[in-house]
């Protein structure tokens, strides 16, 4: 935080305006103009050609799997793909910049006029803008520490040179730092479900630049703005965003003016450090690049695009609720990737009640796989087991409680739920006299309870039933038990 915390008054006064540019390495499984693998992890400078070293009269050849992956990005975002788009040269120095500029696109990107809606703080949606998403090449890593001589080299690994990248820049639609977790929460679901990246940001996969200025509320015109590069994490950038626009009101309330600079995060301290400012920019030269014609996106590579186009987490969602009944919170946690949204689904089918195998899912397998720290492709129970035991609760053929101690049995012995239940199917009391004679004796030892069901209280009904499926040690029919306890306390 910044040195003295502001007063929320203060605080208030201002508005602050954040635009975001996110850059996201595609999945293919070669580079964007060559045909070197495009792969994390490798040993150093192995996955490199005359093209991606930039060797003198080495070509271009452009990946069409770049085109679909970043084609499919541009309409996941809602954004209008441009027919013909141009290819340009950004020109810059550095070590891991071979070639000394870097294939991009500049003034014709490949698709603008996009949005993404995040949730807001009283519980609506909000659009924020997509200004433009366009095409370029990753330049490669300077290695500063790890070697024995480090302090006085810097290595250079050029295997990420040439590896297709999208760029999504957002408009300053921006609001509050939240709002810009929430944007980027939503970006890499979307990213994950269409399946164009693995957005795995300790790899560098998805790498987030944020822009920030503040104006006093009311004000139309955008105050100067800081941006901060560096953050490799969501709450890095949220708090980086918190510090940046409590620190740029502690410069306008003490009558100096923002300038216009690049800083960078520093997570230790947690707080932003200038690098450069506005005249240190960098002016790029951008100029079309000669070796690569325009690209043409055609009609019908736009259709085979879309009709590729998975359905996306939002209607997922609505859908899964409205479909399955599921409450807003566990649609959110079904869906929280697509491969957990295609796992239910398929299970969900199958069963008698879906209600039911969302339950199952994420109480009582859910909190045991949790407590161990297990995946769900970890579980000792399939997802057949997980049907059965649904089906099972809803036929009333097992009491919750028998579920749960099968349960125990199935993560003891590492076994899936069938073969458990087949070994032990658990008792069930279906007698309705030996059921009636627990009853008798619950209404009887809880005088107090009675009266409150015969004053109204309709949901005391439910302490009984669980005192005689106590007395039963779990082994009581649900069903039959609720009906029988219903009827005695109206008789
Ligand atoms: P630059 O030319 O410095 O790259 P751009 O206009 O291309 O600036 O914008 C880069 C990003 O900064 C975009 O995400 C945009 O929404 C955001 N941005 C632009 N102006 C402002 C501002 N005054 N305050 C906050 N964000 C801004
Ligand atoms: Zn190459
Ligand atoms: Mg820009």
């Amino acid at each position: 935080m910044p040195a003295t915390a502001l007063a929320p008054e203060i605080m208030a006064k201002y508005e602050p305006v954040i635009g975001l540019e996110v850059h996201v390495q595609l999945l293919t499984t070669t580079k964007a103009f060559c045909g070197c693998a495009n792969k994390f992890g490798s040993a150093p400078n192995t996955n490199v050609c005359p093209v991606c070293l930039g060797l003198p009269g080495a070509l271009p050849v452009l990946n069409a799997k770049a085109v679909e992956f970043a084609t499919l990005t541009s309409l996941a975002l809602n954004c209008q793909v441009r027919e013909r788009s141009i290819f340009a040269r950004k020109n810059y120095f550095y070590p891991d910049l071979p070639k000394g500029y870097q294939i991009s696109q500049f003034d014709k990107p490949l698709s603008e006029h996009g949005w993404i809606e995040v949730p807001t703080a009283n519980g609506g949606t909000r659009k924020i803008g997509i200004t433009r998403i366009h095409m370029e090449e990753d330049a490669g890593k300077s290695i500063h520490d790890g070697f024995a001589d480090s302090s006085t080299r810097t290595y250079l690994d050029l295997n990420r040179c040439g590896t297709p990248l999208v760029e999504i820049v957002s408009e300053p639609d921006i609001r509050t730092p939240d709002e810009a977790f929430e944007y980027l929460t939503r970006l890499k679901e979307i990213l994950l479900y269409t399946a164009v990246s693995d957005c795995n940001m300790e790899e560098g996969s998805l790498r987030c630049d944020a822009n920030v200025s503040i104006r006093p509320r009311g004000e139309q015109k955008l105050g100067t703005k800081v941006e901060v590069k560096n953050v490799n994490s969501f709450r890095f950038i949220r708090a980086a965003l918190e510090y940046e626009i409590e620190r740029q009101i502690e410069v306008v309330e003490s009558g100096s003016r923002i300038v216009q600079e690049t800083r960078l995060w520093n997570a230790g301290e947690g707080r932003t450090y200038s690098m450069r400012s506005k005249e240190q920019a960098h002016d790029y030269r951008y100029f079309p690049e000669p070796d690569l014609p325009p690209l043409i996106v055609s009609q019908e590579f736009l259709e085979a695009r879309k009709a590729e186009l998975p359905e996306l987490p939002e209607a997922r969602r609505a859908r899964m609720i409205a479909e399955y009944e599921l409450s807003a919170k566990d649609a959110a946690t079904l869906t929280s990737t697509r491969e957990f949204a295609d796992t239910f689904e398929a299970a969900a089918k199958t069963a008698k009640s879906a209600r039911r195998v969302a339950n199952l899912l994420l109480s009582e397998l859910g909190g045991r796989l949790h407590a161990l720290g297990l995946e769900l492709e970890q579980s000792p129970v399939s997802m057949a087991g997980v049907v059965l035991a649904a089906d099972l609760l809803e036929d009333n053929k097992i009491s919750s409680k028998q579920l749960k101690q099968l349960l125990d049995i199935c993560f003891e012995k590492s076994e899936d739920f069938p073969s458990v239940y087949e070994r032990e199917k658990p008792e069930q009391i279906t007698d309705s006299s030996a059921l009636e004679k627990m009853i008798d004796e619950v209404i009887a030892a809880n005088p107090k309870q009675v009266e409150q069901y015969k004053a109204g209280k309709k949901t005391v009904a439910g302490f009984f039933v669980g005192q005689v499926m106590r007395a039963s040690k779990g082994q009581a029919n649900p069903a039959l038990l609720n009906e029988l306890v219903t009827r005695k306390l109206e008789g």
